[in-house]
């Protein structure tokens, strides 16, 4: 190592000046460029092969660096905020979020703690105090932002758990209460616990109804810790009866967990608010910001309605950290499993005041409409048939006739042409194409362009 490594990193001299107005060119770049390519991944080999290796004794310098990353590594990564990437959840972060999670980096802000990064937390609490306004939770409602959907929902469980704990309660085992339909990610946190999950079917239309609940409830009884209700199915954009389920657990005392993370978001929007009557009782929510809030990755909003218990649940104690534990500061390492974090709310608070809600409702809003239309013309096209009607901005249908291997080969040839990047999907063991869609830049030709290459 040379004596002089960290000075040379650290110091602002003329050469690192260099490497930030080259760091921050290449962003200006890409936040501006009108026609980012779709791209598409690479072998480990080819990469191996293109990206020669960048990691010496010495430095290959910002200049290669940059280069390699330019040339070769984005290339090989899937543009997912591209109006045809249509598959799993798209992201679509806008232009002055993408832009402030640049700068939230060039701070060197930490938001784990209040007396670190108050001012940050302040702003991200902002943005939470709002969610939770229009989800109608109380006031005293609150929660941190953590890295995703899948952490936020491990986080709630935990919470969940403890509190039932606390009233006293030691089944032999625990079990959380969800839709067959729910996202992986709830069995995953119920793996990561150590506890049972009972899977309930929903009815013919996707959507997990009180009765269902209920009879889990009575079977399982004091063993259930949390009912998570999903508000937008990943799969199908399909929301459950929340408001009944709500009226089950609520009578029942037990924790509702609601697992937002994809639709949560189209509360926002007056004309699918209705969908979503009940949340305002639920325990817990979560809804991704990097989904469909128009946020950089990665960001889940995680809400409760008594964030105390959730502090009780996560709060992590040692003595370096006693300084932070010994006050009654609001610490967002306190209210999920996770400690050292990003401030990752800010880039939505920072949109959230460049634009507006309103921007957020129009948005949200032209998904819906997008995914309506398209819908009709599945409709209309002999070849196709809708596997369901969209509720939010999902779209799933199938090409009749065709069998898993001809929906694969049509995938991979939409990528190789770079026209969309479409993934099969599959129901009850019945392949089909699905189009999930959040960016306000994707239009219906863009959709109908896909669909005639199914003719
Ligand atoms: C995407 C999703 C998750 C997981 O969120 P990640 O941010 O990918 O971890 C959980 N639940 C639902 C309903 C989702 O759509």
């Amino acid at each position: 190592m040379h004596d002089d490594a960290a000075p040379r990193m650290h110091a602002v001299t003329t050469e690192n000046e260099a490497v930030v107005d080259l760091v921050l060119e290449y962003s200006r770049n890409r936040l501006t460029s009108r026609d980012v390519p779709l791209d598409k991944p690479m072998s480990p080999a080819e990469l191996r092969r293109l990206a020669l290796p960048a990691i010496t004794e010495d430095g290959i310098g910002a200049a290669k660096a940059l280069a390699v990353f330019e040339h070769v590594l984005a290339p090989a990564c899937i543009t997912t905020d591209h109006p045809r990437y249509l598959s799993f959840i798209p992201s679509a972060p806008s232009k002055a979020a993408a832009a402030f999670d640049i700068v939230v980096s060039a701070s060197a802000l930490y938001g784990g703690s209040w007396l670190e990064g108050a001012g940050a937390v302040h702003a991200e609490n902002e943005v939470l105090r709002w969610l939770a306004d229009e989800f109608g939770l109380p006031s005293g409602a609150g929660g941190v932002f953590v890295q995703g959907g899948t952490l936020g929902n491990l986080s709630a469980l935990v919470a969940a758990r403890d509190h039932a704990r606390g009233l006293g309660r030691s089944p032999d085992r625990w079990v959380v209460v969800c839709s067959a339909e729910a996202h992986s990610s709830i069995a995953s946190a119920a793996r990561v616990m150590d506890v049972d999950v009972v899977a309930v079917a929903p009815d013919a239309g996707g959507v997990l109804r009180a009765e269902g609940v209920r009879a889990a409830l009575d079977e399982h009884g004091d063993r259930v810790f949390a009912v998570v209700a999903t508000a937008g199915s990943t799969n199908f954009g399909i929301v459950d009866d929340v408001r009944g389920i709500a009226g089950v657990t609520t009578a029942r005392g037990v924790w509702l967990h609601v697992d937002g993370a994809y639709g949560l978001a189209a509360m926002l929007s007056p004309r699918r608010r209705g969908l979503f009557a009940g949340v305002e009782h639920a325990d817990s929510v979560i809804v991704d910001p990097h989904k469909w809030l128009f946020a950089p990755f990665d960001a889940c909003a995680l809400i409760y309605r008594a964030p105390e218990h959730a502090r009780r649940a996560h709060t992590q104690h040692a003595e370096y950290l006693d300084t932070l534990t010994e006050t009654t500061d609001w610490s967002p390492s306190d209210f999920a499993a996770h400690l050292t974090r990003r401030p990752r709310g800010l880039p939505t608070w920072f949109s959230l005041a460049t634009y507006g809600a309103g921007a957020y409702r129009v948005a949200i809003d032209a998904a819906i409409d997008l995914a309506e239309q398209v819908g009709a013309v599945v409709e209309q096209r002999p070849e196709l048939a809708l596997v369901r009607p969209p509720q939010l901005s999902v779209v799933v249908f199938e090409r009749v006739g065709w069998s898993r291997a001809d929906y694969d080969a049509w995938s991979a040839r939409l990528l190789d042409r770079q026209l969309a990047f479409v993934t099969p999907s599959s129901h009850g063991g019945r392949p089909n194409a699905r189009f999930a869609i959040v960016n306000p830049r994707t239009t219906l030709e863009d959709l109908t362009s896909i669909l005639d290459t199914m003719r």
